[in-house]
């Protein structure tokens, strides 16, 4: 315990030392005051290792030491569990270390509370905070890698399976994040760490052969070395050379990709030349290429267009001395401080060539508004989430996993919507309030107006436009992806069609109660709600309205004395003599000789009666749009169901073209007395408006007509295009219906489906 006190002491003094060495004018009081306050708050807090909490503080601050960040960020470092971990506040922060302190503390402790896991619907709130903590200032980004870094190398004391969710989340979002930064070792450090976590077998198989493949390639590197050295002296060319072992992480990934085995792979190792100055690293290219055969296809040059993020570098690959393939890369000093330190160098270079003369009280800011190259690239990440620009691909580099099946959108005042992936504008306005989605009739996405079907992208600003008027339509269930959205306008679907039918059942109860010199009463039907075994007089309206409760039965509860009134003096049923069952008995079905007759000519007259078969068969109408007495008609027999009456218009028959056995003659015998109602189907266009559906039904339910369904089938904004399932008596009467029902203003067409 003492010991480890001590050793923690002995690192503090060791930062300063380090810090104070590339920078003279580090305060080093501070830097003393944020240790020694992180010491005391964290007090007798652990690590998962069982070491003082304080070693951690200071071991990220260590890294960012070794980035040569500035003072304020080193502190940061050393504070950024506190607020977090311990009973300190922004407030005392910024009460003992200022608030430029405070604010990349604060930061640090958003994007803490940041849950990858769990609780979808805090994340946008999470994600935005993680934005502004981008935006506001980069430090806090470094110092959250650097802790990130050091959780993973001390990974091995968490417990299994947080250790495999905090690998994962390194691997998809922070190691790629450190790509983008342009911190290369910290990338390949990170999926390294993660890579042992998340696939131990392959992780020791690699380490072992690699160790294998060093022992057989003994002297090969030192050999490649000072060839390469021997030729750049040769050339009067001053640089270095530096060799590498890639990590098993890449090794791995490339293995994967390419699919081929470690002995296949020529360039485990990697040889990097620097040199002084950019003109220097095309001489060592004439060089290198003069001396070795260069490998066709490899050759890149990042110094001329360098990488986005501002990555400059010489790529190439050559058949070394022992005809191996030897990997090159050509660069600066300053280019490789870039490569392997990203944003950080960007900020050690920046501060070298504005001399030592900085100004003891003024911090060095690495926030987002300075202009320089280091931050633009991420200031266009920001951006891009921002304008919507190309937001896919910042999700995709640095995989926001957890965000991407998600689409984050701003409302018109800012206030950030996250949304299932596949959102639209609906989606979006119930996302709002209910309200909004009810009422909802039109959007503007970034001040454009736009249809309601629109996927909405990521940084979209959407506004909403409402109509009290408005019920939202039942298609667009169909439409939206987030299951609020489309319980709700189930649920104003339900009500709405529920206060058509009220309505339209009124009506009927009206005229129904006028027939017979009664007045319709709301009381009067309160009175006989136990009667009709509903529980409100609504129940009651829209079961009229429905036709589920014949108005008959309503007049008969109100007025017991009152006699029934008789139904329609229409058709009184004549029951075939062979007598048929159900539906069958209005048909005779005739048989139609295979292969002779055809079905647009069918006259009967070839046809026999179908004797013997009529009790083992049974008949139904089809279901694509049924047949009334009057049209032409044709069976279709289906062995095993039976017969399917179709109309000859049905557009269904042509799938038994090839099948004329299965044909049979059937005709209509029904007479003038006939009360049976017939399936038919018709698709109304009607005006999309509230109340057209009760004017549509009330013209069937006028011209005697049930309706028995009603399905949306099409809808634009204008219009609502609705498959309406009703019985009727027989073809003038459905044309009767069909008259009506085109003299109403609010329909534009009528016809018959399937025809
Ligand atoms: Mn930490």
């Amino acid at each position: 315990m003492l010991t480890s006190w001590v050793r923690a002491m002995m690192r503090q003094y060791e930062l300063v030392e380090r810090v104070k060495a590339y920078d003279p004018h580090a305060d080093e009081a501070l830097l003393n005051r944020a240790y020694v306050y992180a010491m005391q708050m964290h007090g007798q807090q652990k690590r998962a290792s069982g070491d003082p909490y304080i070693s951690h503080p200071l071991e990220v601050a260590a890294i960012l030491a070794d980035l040569k960040l500035d003072d304020a960020t080193i502190a940061s470092a050393l504070l950024h569990d506190t607020i977090e971990d311990t009973s300190a506040t922004r407030a005392d922060i910024d009460k003992l270390f200022g608030e430029e302190i405070g604010s990349l503390v604060d930061g640090l402790t958003k994007i803490a509370k940041l849950d990858l896991v769990t609780r979808k619907a805090e994340q946008a709130e999470n994600f935005r905070k993680l934005l502004i903590a981008i935006t506001s200032d980069v430090r806090v980004l470094l110092v959250k890698l650097a802790d990130r870094l050091h959780n993973m190398r001390t990974l091995e004391h968490v417990r299994p399976e947080k250790r495999k969710r905090i690998a994962e989340e390194t691997m998809d979002i922070y190691a790629p994040l450190a790509g983008r930064m342009g911190m290369q070792w910290l990338r390949e450090e990170m999926e390294d760490l993660s890579f042992r976590t998340l696939n131990p077998e392959a992780y020791g198989i690699l380490v072992k052969r690699l160790g294998t493949l060093r022992r057989s390639n003994k002297g090969l590197i030192g050999e490649i070395k000072s060839a390469l050295k021997e030729e750049l002296t040769k050339s009067k060319i001053k640089a270095e050379v530096i060799s590498r072992e890639k990590k098993p992480y890449s090794i791995w990934r490339k293995m994967e990709r390419k699919q081929i085995s470690l002995e296949q792979l020529s360039d485990i190792y990697g040889f990097r030349v620097i040199v002084k100055k950019p003109g220097d690293c095309y001489a060592v290219l004439g060089t290198v290429h003069t001396r070795w055969r260069m490998v066709p296809g490899r050759f890149k040059d990042y110094i001329s267009t360098p990488k986005q993020n501002d990555y400059q570098s010489i790529h190439t690959t050559v058949v070394g001395p022992r005809h191996q393939r030897v990997e090159l890369q050509i660069r600066t000093e300053r280019m490789d401080s870039v490569a392997e330190y990203g944003i950080a160098a960007h900020a050690l270079y920046k501060d070298s060539t504005n001399g030592n003369g900085r100004d003891h009280g003024q911090k060095k800011s690495l926030a987002l508004t300075e202009e320089s190259n280091a931050y633009r690239w991420l200031r266009r990440l920001v951006d891009m989430l921002l304008e919507g620009d190309n937001p896919e691909e910042f999700l995709e580099h640095t995989k926001l996993e957890l965000f991407h099946d998600q689409v984050f959108c701003f409302t018109p005042k800012g206030l950030l919507i996250a949304l299932a992936q596949g959102a639209t504008p609906i989606d979006f306005a119930y996302a709002v309030h209910t309200d909004v989605g009810n009422s909802c009739v039109g959007c503007k996405i970034n001040g454009r107006t736009m249809p309601l079907m629109t996927e909405l992208k990521n940084g979209d600003e959407v506004e909403i436009l409402t109509s009290k008027s408005q019920v939202p339509p039942a298609a667009w269930e169909r439409i939206v992806v987030t299951g609020k959205a489309r319980s709700a306008i189930r649920r104003a679907n339900k009500e709405a069609l529920r206060v058509q039918y009220g309505k339209l059942g009124r009506e009927i109860l009206t005229r129904a109660f006028d027939r017979v010199g009664k007045s319709y009463r709301k009381s009067t039907i309160e009175r006989i709600l136990p009667r009709l075994s509903q529980n409100t007089v609504d129940d009651v309206l829209t079961a009229v309205g429905r036709g589920e409760l014949p108005s008959a039965d309503v007049l008969q509860a109100a007025f017991p004395d009152i006699p029934r009134p008789e139904p329609p003096k229409r058709r009184v049923v004549k029951r075939n003599d062979e007598g048929w069952f159900g539906l069958s008995k209005a048909i005779g079905l005739k048989f139609r000789m295979p292969g002779t007759g055809n079905r647009k000519g069918n006259k009967g007259s070839e046809g026999i009666p179908i004797k013997g078969l009529r009790s083992s068969l049974p008949v139904k109408f089809t279901e694509h749009g049924g047949a009334v007495p009057g049209d032409r008609i044709v069976g279709i027999m289906t062995p095993g169901e039976g017969i399917t009456i179709y109309p000859i218009h049905s557009e269904a028959l042509s799938a038994f073209d090839d099948q004329p056995e299965r044909w049979i003659d059937v005709r209509w015998d029904i007479d003038e007395s006939n009360t049976d109602r017939f399936p038919a189907q018709i698709l109304v266009t009607g005006i999309n408006e509230p109340g057209t559906l009760a004017q549509i039904a009330q013209t069937i339910g006028e011209s005697g007509g049930n309706i028995h369904n009603v399905k949306m089938q099409h809808e634009t904004e204008d219009y609502t295009t609705m498959l309406i399932d009703l019985e009727v008596w027989d073809l003038t009467h459905l044309n009767e219906i069909i008259s009506g029902l085109r003299a109403r203003s609010v329909v534009s067409t009528v016809k018959r489906a399937h025809e």
